[in-house]
C-alpha cells in the first residue's frame, strides 16, 4: 500500500511521516528531497521559490515502490491508496514557515492554501483528515493506524475560513 501524508508545508507531515514509518514499517519517501535528488523537476520557478515538479517523471520514479509513505504537500497526486490530509490552524503554520525562513510571499501563500482547504479539495479516495492543531506527533501517527486498520474516511474537520477570512483580504 501507498500511503501519502499530505497538507500546507510546516503543517507536520515529516514529523508524523517518520513516526509512522517505524509503526508500519514502511519506507518513508520525503518527495521534496528526491525531487531535488534525483532532478525531478521541469524548473526552478525564482518567483515562487521552489522546484516545478515534472509529474511524469516523479511518477516513472515512484512507480515500483511499494509499502511506502509518501511525504509532501503533493503526494495525494501520486496516485496514493490513502490519503491522509493533516490540518492545522493557519496562525501555527505561519509561525512555523518564519521560523523556516520562508518569505513573505510564500507564507502568505501557504496559509491562504491551508485556509482554503487546498490539499483536502484536491485529494482523491480515500481521504482520512485530521486537525493536528494541539496533538503531539505519536498521538497522531496512533490515530492513522487505526484510521487505516479500520479503513475509515473523512472529510470537514476543520474550517479556519470563518475565523481567517482577514488573511484572503
Ligand atoms: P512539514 O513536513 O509538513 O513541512 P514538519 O514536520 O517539518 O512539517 O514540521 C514543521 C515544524 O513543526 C517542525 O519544527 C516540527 O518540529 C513542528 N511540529 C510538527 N508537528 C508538530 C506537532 N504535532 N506539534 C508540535 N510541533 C510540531
Ligand atoms: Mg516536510
Amino acid at each position: 500500500m501507498r500511503i501519502a501524508i499530505t497538507g500546507t508545508p510546516g503543517v507536520g507531515k515529516t514529523t508524523v511521516s517518520k513516526i509512522l514509518g517505524e509503526k508500519l514499517n514502511y519506507k518513508v519517501i520525503d518527495i521534496t528531497e528526491v525531487v531535488k535528488k534525483f532532478k525531478l523537476y521541469k524548473e526552478y520557478d525564482k518567483d515562487m521559490d521552489s522546484y516545478v515538479i515534472d509529474f511524469d517523471k516523479l511518477k516513472d520514479f515512484l512507480k515500483d515502490k511499494d509499502n511506502v509513505i509518501l511525504d509532501g504537500h503533493v503526494s495525494h497526486l501520486l496516485d496514493p491508496d490513502y490519503t491522509i490530509v493533516l490540518r492545522c490552524n493557519p496562525k501555527i503554520i505561519e509561525e512555523r514557515l518564519k521560523k523556516r525562513g520562508y518569505s513573505e510571499k510564500k507564507i502568505l501563500e501557504n496559509v491562504q492554501a491551508e485556509i482554503l482547504d487546498v490539499c483536502l479539495c484536491e485529494s482523491k479516495e480515500k481521504v482520512y483528515e485530521i486537525n493536528t492543531t494541539g496533538k503531539d506527533p505519536e498521538e497522531i501517527a496512533n490515530e492513522i493506524v487505526k484510521a487505516i486498520k479500520e479503513g475509515k474516511e473523512r472529510k470537514g474537520v476543520v474550517n479556519w475560513l470563518d475565523k481567517y477570512i482577514d488573511y484572503l483580504i
